[in-house]
């Protein structure tokens, strides 16, 4: 795969991003595409809603690229430790309130209260690491655990997939924040937590 289908790939999603209302935080986020000598990853500070071709950026295996996304580290860790495709990464509200929750302080592991959750996802994996954004710990941390899920929280930063493409790592996104928006909802009717049907 080209940066040409990458790019086409991300307009579609983009698209879906910004009719969903997933985030309103275009800039909080980023993706990566793996090819054979190397990854496709989304230019620093550039916007998901509105993506241009420009701000894919190639950077090889063992190496790095001027202008990539902070996250760059924490992509190729990923890489490293799992048999992606691809990365998806958003800071969405229900995700990154749940991830918060005193429980989740040094990481926990959220069962979906909702069918689809459990059938797409299986569980979701909070992690909680010193520093959040970028960093080896982070990398090391969310490749074990998108290892076991195919989606993580950073606690209080937001969620990171991973899919065989783009477009499947961002469905299981988009799972993921549906299933902390349901488990949410239930937290604030005061049903409990973890809670199920
Ligand atoms: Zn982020």
């Amino acid at each position: 795969m080209g940066i040409d289908a990458v790019y086409r790939e991300l307009r579609r999603i983009a698209r879906l991003i910004a009719a969903s209302g997933l985030t309103r935080s275009p800039f909080g986020g980023n993706f990566s595409v793996r090819l054979r000598d190397g990854i496709l990853i989304k230019r620093s500070g550039a916007s998901l809603l509105d993506p241009r071709r420009e701000d894919i950026i190639f950077v090889p295996w063992g190496g790095t690229a001027e202008g990539a996304s902070v996250e760059l580290v924490t992509h190729l860790g990923i890489y490293e430790r799992t048999p992606a495709g691809a990365v998806f990464h958003l800071h969405t509200p229900a995700a990154v309130a749940i991830s918060l929750l005193p429980e989740c302080k040094g990481g926990c592991e959220l069962v979906p209260a909702d069918v689809e959750g459990r059938l797409f996802l299986g569980k979701i994996k909070v992690v909680d690491v010193r520093r959040p954004v970028g960093s080896p710990e982070l990398a090391e941390a969310l490749g074990e655990a998108l290892s076991e899920v195919p989606a993580a929280i950073v606690r209080g930063h937001g969620i990171f997939s991973v899919g065989g493409t783009l477009t499947e790592a961002f469905a299981r996104l988009a799972e993921a924040e549906f299933s902390c928006d349901v488990l949410l909802r239930l937290r604030l009717m005061g049903v409990g937590w973890p809670a199920g049907p």
